[in-house]
């Protein structure tokens, strides 16, 4: 039987095993992608660290930014055919009849399966996927470019939507990496003045180069306050992807009257919430979990007309330890992408 490399989880908290395993067969009803390219997320590496209360179960293949060809196909497939380039994302599968389901709100289904989780993921030469739940990549789009959108591009892109903040009006995005490096992009071609925070000077600069009107070191001074004075009130809508407790009170004092204040980031744990400021100030704290398929469609579409563009750092499947190790440091500047073409 034909064989593949995989990075395996073995055991919460230690380091990646890359294995010599079977390339799988799709079921029926599935199809197997041969993998070009998968995106790196700070996600991995929760679930490698087992950091969530609904826990993956080692041995298993993270990954959930995966780009292929599709080179077989299970019985009964016909929503992709052999040769069609996609994208294997976080929500592997729902059921697609649920309340949830049936409302266009397949993330929340109860029955979804996760790529990289509950599901062997793209870091692998080879991922089995659902065919009705994959992404599929515009021409023109190269598969290490595409990558980190089938994750941290929808995510963003899905994120800023839940603000309700309008073109003209104030984003603030907390956490300039992976994900937002790409929110910066997204929230100016949707038209909103940006202000990033991170903790890291470096990743300001490169935020203020990729459009970001104002920046704020987390870490020096009253972020909040010195926001709001900086926005006239606070930013109407604002977006937390930083891995940090601590960001997610900052995030609250940052938002205006009336403004939401949207959950991406996942640390483990819980932070306080200024609850008069919430009451009186009437504001929206919303959760919000990477995207359906149609703003799959339309986070890609951005990147089609090069309207956006990941930042990417290529590395081989063999670095995925190394990889893991600056990620949890805060040593990445964007992206690292793993580069199968070789392979
Ligand atoms: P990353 O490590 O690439 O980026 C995190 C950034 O946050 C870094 O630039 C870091 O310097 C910055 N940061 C750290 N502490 C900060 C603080 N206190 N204030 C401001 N910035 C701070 O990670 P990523 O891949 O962008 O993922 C970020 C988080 O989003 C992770 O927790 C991940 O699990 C989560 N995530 C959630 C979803 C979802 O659907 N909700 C999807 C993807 C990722
Ligand atoms: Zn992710
Ligand atoms: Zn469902």
């Amino acid at each position: 039987m034909a064989k593949m490399q995989a990075a395996f989880v073995t055991a919460f908290g230690k380091p990646l095993e890359i294995r010599t395993v079977d390339i799988p067969t799709p079921g029926p009803g599935q199809i197997l992608v041969k993998t070009e390219a998968c995106g790196v997320c700070h996600t991995d590496l929760h679930a490698a660290n087992g950091d969530w209360p609904l826990k993956p179960v080692p041995p298993f293949i993270p990954g959930h930014e995966a780009i292929g060809r599709v080179v077989a196909l299970g019985q009964g497939v016909t929503a992709v055919k052999e040769g069609e380039r996609v994208g294997v994302p976080w929500l592997a599968s729902a059921c697609g009849h649920c309340e949830y389901c049936l409302s266009a709100w397949e993330t929340v289904c109860g029955e979804a399966q996760f790529g990289g989780y509950t599901r062997n993921g793209g870091f692998a030469e080879y991922v089995v996927a659902d065919p009705n739940y994959v992404a599929h990549i515009p021409d023109g789009l190269e598969p290490h470019e595409a990558a980190p959108l089938i994750c941290a591009g929808v995510t963003t892109y899905k994120g800023l939507k839940e603000t309700d903040a309008r073109p003209g009006q104030w984003v603030a995005i907390s956490g300039a990496g992976g994900l937002g490096n790409l929110a910066i992009q997204y929230a100016k071609a949707m038209g909103f003045k940006v202000a990033a925070v991170d903790i890291d000077d470096g990743k300001l600069a490169h935020a203020t180069e990729r459009g970001a009107d104002l920046v704020f070191n987390a870490l020096k001074g009253d972020v909040a306050a010195d926001l709001k004075a900086a926005t006239g009130g606070g930013a109407h809508g604002v977006l937390i992807t930083a891995p940090s407790l601590s960001a997610f009170k900052q995030g609250v004092g940052m938002t205006r009257k009336l403004g939401t204040c949207v959950l991406v980031g996942l640390p483990p744990g819980e932070f306080p919430t200024p609850l008069f400021n919430v009451v009186a100030d009437c504001i929206t704290i919303r959760g919000s979990f990477v995207g359906t398929r149609q703003d799959m469609a339309e986070a890609l579409a951005f990147a089609a007309e090069g309207k956006v563009k990941a930042d990417i750092e290529l590395a081989p499947l063999s670095d995925v330890n190394s990889i893991f190790d600056r990620l949890s440091k805060g040593e990445v500047a964007s992206r690292v992408v793993l580069d199968f073409r070789a392979a």
